[in-house]
């Protein structure tokens, strides 16, 4: 089978590898009918840290092809969600709901133990735990909102609970990315009354208006704080969605969050230490997020979807097949693409 390989920094290729299989009784395997690029896969993409024929894609739809004898809740045909994690389902945290930090969490892709759903198709540890079957056709249209349960759309949702959106509070979202966007879908939801998007890309900027930012700041560092101090009476906001995962992000979101906020982060660190510990302290700032448990999220996200409440498949700009996943890379690493979809 076909699948997507990164050796290294912007070298993304397409190459034939050993086909899925399934290895234990608990496993599933799935032929990936929608996959997508993360703005996390352009992180190996713009220099690593690369591992040795390393498997891409964390974000699939799929139909079960085969299961292994103890799988359970899935069968062969289903059409599936595949969460960028695995998990068992039945540990302390797969209960409590933080199928992230699953004694048995294995990451897909992007050089964790798993393979990448940038493929024909894929092996799923602990099918029963993982995957979330749905009542859909593959061919249904909702299927690019669907795919954003597998990731975009649940770490958005996760940076607003973790940030503590509440009905008619105040938001700040960093980062005008995929997961930044349907972050104002998910602030909209929770019943936010003003939102504020800080990013500066023209069309990213106007589906942030259309899924519910109220205010946009397209400056940065001191002045972009400043303009968002200006924007809720000199206070800051009750919840900063920090949505991109570098320094300049993060000091950003703490520059913006009131006394008695919190900063949500989903944006992958790519920074060391938080700065501000003192006055962390002293305004009661709260700093939680990691990565979603989206798995736990698509109960609750499922019915808006379905519904055409939320439409987070507007975050796809481009459809490509798996031949085109390398210009799909370049395509979003230039910002000329938000997100791209693959039909493989
Ligand atoms: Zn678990």
């Amino acid at each position: 089978m076909r699948a997507t390989i990164m050796p290294k920094a912007h070298d993304v290729r397409i190459d034939n590898v050993p086909d899925a299989a399934i290895k234990d009784p608990t496993d599933a395997v799935i032929r990936i009918t929608r996959a997508c690029i993360c703005g996390s896969d352009l992180w190996p993409y713009n220099g690593g840290p690369n591992v040795e024929g390393q498997r891409m894609g964390h974000e699939a739809i799929g139909v079960v092809e085969d299961v292994g004898r103890d799988v359970r809740t899935v069968k062969r045909g289903d059409v599936v969600i595949m969460p960028f994690a695995n998990s068992d389902g039945n540990c302390m945290f797969c209960e409590e709901g933080l199928q992230t930090a699953c004694v048995h969490v294995g990451f897909f892709g992007n050089g964790g133990p798993l393979d990448g759903a940038q493929a024909e198709a894929l092996r799923i540890p602990f099918a029963d735990g993982t995957l979330y079957p749905l009542n859909v056709g593959e061919e249904d249209g909702l299927m690019p909102a669907l795919l954003t349960l597998s990731d975009v759309m649940g770490t958005g949702h996760h940076a607003a609970v973790t940030a503590r959106v509440r009905r008619g509070g105040t938001v700040a979202v960093v980062g005008d990315g995929a997961v930044g966007l349907c972050g104002v879908i998910a602030a909209k939801r929770l019943g936010a009354e003003q939102i504020i998007i800080m990013g500066r890309h023209e069309q990213r900027i106007a589906l942030a208006k259309e899924f519910g930012a109220t205010d946009v700041v397209s400056e940065r560092g001191e002045e972009g704080m400043q303009r968002v101090r200006e924007l809720t009476r000199g206070f800051g906001v009750q919840s900063v969605l920090e949505c991109v995962g570098t320094e300049q992000a993060m000091d950003t979101s703490m520059g913006i969050v009131r006394a008695g906020g919190a900063v949500g982060r989903v944006g992958v660190p790519h920074y060391e230490a938080i700065k501000g510990a003192q006055q962390m302290f002293y305004r009661n700032v709260i700093v939680a997020g990691g990565p979603a448990p989206t798995r736990a999220y698509i109960d609750e996200l499922l019915p808006d979807v379905m519904e055409g409440r939320i439409e987070p498949g507007r975050v796809f700009d481009r459809t490509v097949d798996l031949d085109g996943v390398p210009d799909g890379y370049r395509a979003m690493n230039e910002r000329e693409a938000l997100k791209v979809l693959i039909r493989p």
